[in-house]
């Protein structure tokens, strides 16, 4: 026999279970599919560094609103799930300090320099912010703003206040097909049929699969990324050291979370040594220090990258009730609280900016090839 819901979403990663609670906060009948695990993909990978300003030179103006109104709705997401679940997402209010190496570098990043709330340090300001710096700076960007959290947490945070909001969650619930019919979605997943009045695909890089099959291509590909981690008790470090898409992150824990690479169309997800060498060389240049530290793990996940960088986000433009949220690149952990409410916002008909509308259309790169690079 079908069981039925009103809204279906697809996929347990940040931004599923972020839709997930919006939805349910919102009074919605939410049942949250997901394949594995909560939290098990690109989503357990990351850094977790929720980087509006210093995505900015990647951003442009229109995503670095979409990304700051994120970053801002977490601070009450925050507080929220903490009330509701007792779950401390790890938000780590010290900030990112972005190294810069030369007088050029400092020229091409000035623009960063004129956002709100951040400073520029020189070299032994920034010294002294962090003990330990590598001595060849011209100098550094303090980003007070972006501050960090710890992916996994927050993903399980979400996804629990959704849970005490009313939502149902259905781990390793693969969802195989969706189709309309008679004004309902039929959703049939690896334990049995659902119906559901909306539906919403935020698979990750897996969306894929069934986004090919309600005719809008395969608009992603997997960026891999690597990273290690090892104990810090010696550098007192609050805030996350960024240079050049690498980056250092202390966790609460002792951990400094060291990534990563970007390896384009690679959907394995083991580290490899190269991987490993390569970050930790980065690290090394950022942070001397770090060398002595001990070793503790290392792990590899998968950024699911559209092929003009945006991510998609809307209606289905002939399934009316059909939603897609996928494609958030790097910027998925950031970017969860603005897309879950955006689609919270669609569903219940209320005003939603319309460049953002445009921007993140889903049928705009409508191609049927397997793997685009
Ligand atoms: C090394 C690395 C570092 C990163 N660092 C940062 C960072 O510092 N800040 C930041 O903002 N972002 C970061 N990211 C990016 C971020 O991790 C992703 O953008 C984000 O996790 C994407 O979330 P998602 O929910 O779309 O995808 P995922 O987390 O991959 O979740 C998708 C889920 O959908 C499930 N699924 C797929 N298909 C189905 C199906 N048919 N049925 C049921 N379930 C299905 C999958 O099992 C998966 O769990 C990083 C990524 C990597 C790899």
């Amino acid at each position: 026999m079908k069981q039925s819901s009103e809204v279906a979403v697809v996929g347990g990663g940040i931004i599923g279970s972020a839709i997930a609670y919006y939805l349910a906060k919102a009074g919605h009948r939410v049942d949250l599919f997901e394949a594995g695990q909560i939290g098990s993909g690109s989503t357990r990978a990351a850094a977790g560094m929720l980087g509006a300003h210093s995505e900015y030179k990647e951003f442009g103006a229109l995503l670095y609103s979409f990304a700051r109104t994120s970053q801002q709705l977490y601070e009450e997401a925050e507080a929220d799930i903490r009330a509701l679940t007792g779950i401390d997402i790890e938000r780590r209010t010290g900030g990112l300090l972005q190294l810069v190496f030369t007088a050029e570098e400092r020229a091409r990043l000035s623009d960063i320099c004129s956002l709100e709330g951040v400073t520029w340090l020189d070299r032994a300001a920034a010294e002294k912010e962090v003990p330990g710096l590598t001595k060849s700076l011209e100098g550094a960007i303090h980003i007070a703003d972006d501050v960090h959290v710890t992916p996994a947490i927050a993903c399980r945070g979400f996804c629990s206040a959704a849970k005490i909001s009313g939502a149902r969650i259905h781990a390793f619930t693969r969802v195989e097909g969706i189709a309309k019919e008679d004004g309902q979605y039929r959703i049939q997943t690896s334990k049995g049929e659902w119906q559901a009045e909306y539906v919403v695909i935020a698979g990750g890089v897996w969306s894929n699969a069934l986004l090919q099959r309600i005719g809008l291509g395969t608009p992603m590909y997997p960026v891999k990324g690597e990273c290690i981690a090892v104990t810090n008790t010696e550098i007192p470090l609050s805030c996350s050291l960024f240079h050049d898409q690498h980056y250092i992150v202390p966790r609460n824990n002792d951990e400094l979370i060291i990534g990563a690479t970007k390896v384009r169309g690679d959907w394995s997800t083991e580290p490899t040594s190269g991987g490993i060498h390569r970050v930790m060389e980065k690290a090394r240049q950022m942070l001397p220090g770090i060398d002595k530290m001990p070793f503790l793990r290392s792990w590899a996940g998968l950024r699911p990258q559209t092929i003009d960088g945006k991510p998609l986000i809307g209606e289905h433009p002939e399934m009316k009730g059909l939603f897609i949220a996928a494609g958030h690149q790097r910027n998925g952990i950031l970017l969860a609280p603005v897309t879950g409410k955006m689609i919270c916002d669609l569903i219940d008909g209320k005003a939603v900016p319309e460049v953002w509308m445009e921007a993140f259309r889903v049928d705009r790169l409508h191609t049927d090839e397997e793997v685009l690079m």
